[in-house]
């Protein structure tokens, strides 16, 4: 009854914009919504993942609340994005459960995989700051394989099931080069003059942008990072661990540092965003994701300045707890906008191709 409630509101909005048509120039929404006369409800997910939420065409509105049409088009695709996440999920239950108890059900996890930690290694350290005298490399391996592939396997069926729903297909290269440009690039974070987007509130600014780079690329410098390790100690046969002229530990502390910064500036914003265009339902998960990231990253640091201390194993068993707790959480989380909204761009740039 909620949802068909959320998605009612948000088609009513959609069938006045296309009347209006004053806000077609601001980003890619509004063509796309163009496109169509009337709306179901896979054309709402398709639209809603499109937006970024940057609350533009709510300041620029007429008929925006208290108007009794009540267009209020970022609020409205908010929710609509949060069912998304919900709906194409894999398992489906999952996201039912972490989404009730965001914040208890990561806090239990991060509990349960310290404590599972403490039990299996306690009383092992190391003196040279090397983690596999705490827990032995096979172990350490096994379990994040074992994770990391069940979490990719949920991601893949996920974005899957969103791509047939949206009907992405006849994909050309030329369309598929001109998305990953515009989500490298964030392109349409930068606003519709590139002056930046209103957001956290009316004041038009480039912050948003510059704390979304820090924590996507941050995040992928992180990814290199370790696959650089993986590399070195099975190829290399150079073991950890790695000084600050090596590259696994450049990248791992310049991405450290870049998420650090770049998820602290996503939730003080966050913090500051016009109520009247936040989704409540949704915003207890987008919280609990901005804060574990912050919190692997953050641990991630202390890792490497606190290398040789005898803190060394419980700061090791909760960075890896934060870990698996984030991995677990990713496919029900808002990571999952990033893949969902790469699939509405390139749907976007190839129907614009197409036309
Ligand atoms: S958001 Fe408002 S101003 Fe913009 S197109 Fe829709 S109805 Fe028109
Ligand atoms: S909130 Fe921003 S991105 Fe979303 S539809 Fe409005 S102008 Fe476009």
């Amino acid at each position: 009854m909620k949802i068909t409630r959320i998605y009612e509101d948000a088609m009513k909005s959609c069938v006045i914009c296309n009347s209006c048509r004053y806000c077609e120039g601001l980003c890619a929404v509004f063509p796309a919504m163009e496109k169509k006369r009337v709306f179901n409800l896979q054309d709402m997910d398709y639209l809603a993942n499109l937006c970024h939420n940057c609350s533009e065409c709510f300041y620029d509105c007429q008929y925006a609340p208290p108007h009794e049409f009540n267009v209020s088009i970022p609020a409205q695709f908010a929710a609509l994005r949060q069912q998304s996440y919900k709906k194409y999920a894999f398992p489906n239950f999952l996201s039912f459960i972490f989404e009730k108890n965001a914040f208890i059900s990561a806090l239990l996890l991060v509990v349960l995989f310290f404590a599972g930690f403490y039990l299996a290694f306690a009383g092992k350290n190391s003196q040279s700051g090397d983690f596999f005298d705490i827990m032995p490399y096979t172990y350490m391996t096994s379990l994040f394989s074992i994770v990391g592939i069940l979490v990719l396997i949920a991601l893949i069926v996920g974005i899957v099931k969103y791509a047939k729903a949206i009907e992405l297909k006849n994909v050309s290269f030329s369309a598929f080069i001109q998305t990953l440009k515009d989500a490298l690039s964030l392109k349409y974070l930068g606003g519709h003059k590139n002056e930046g987007c209103t957001y956290p509130n009316e004041t038009r600014s480039n912050v948003r942008k510059i704390f979304h780079h820090l924590t996507a690329y941050g995040f992928i410098f992180c990814f290199i990072a370790t696959s650089l390790g993986a590399f070195y100690h099975h190829f290399l046969h150079i073991y950890a661990p790695y000084d600050l002229t090596q590259f696994p530990k450049l990248f791992g502390f310049i991405g450290g540092i870049f998420l650090c910064i770049g998820t602290l500036g996503l939730l003080i914003l966050k913090l500051k965003a016009d109520k009247k265009l936040i989704d409540k339902e949704s915003v207890g998960m987008d919280y609990v994701f901005i804060l574990m990231l912050f919190i692997v990253s953050f641990t991630g640091l202390l890792l490497m300045f606190f290398r040789e201390s005898e803190y060394l194993a419980a700061l090791l068993w909760l960075h890896l707890s934060c870990i698996l707790t984030f991995f677990i959480l990713l496919p029900y989380s808002k990571f999952v906008h990033m893949f969902y909204r790469f699939t509405a761009l390139l749907k976007y740039n190839t129907e614009e191709e197409q036309h």
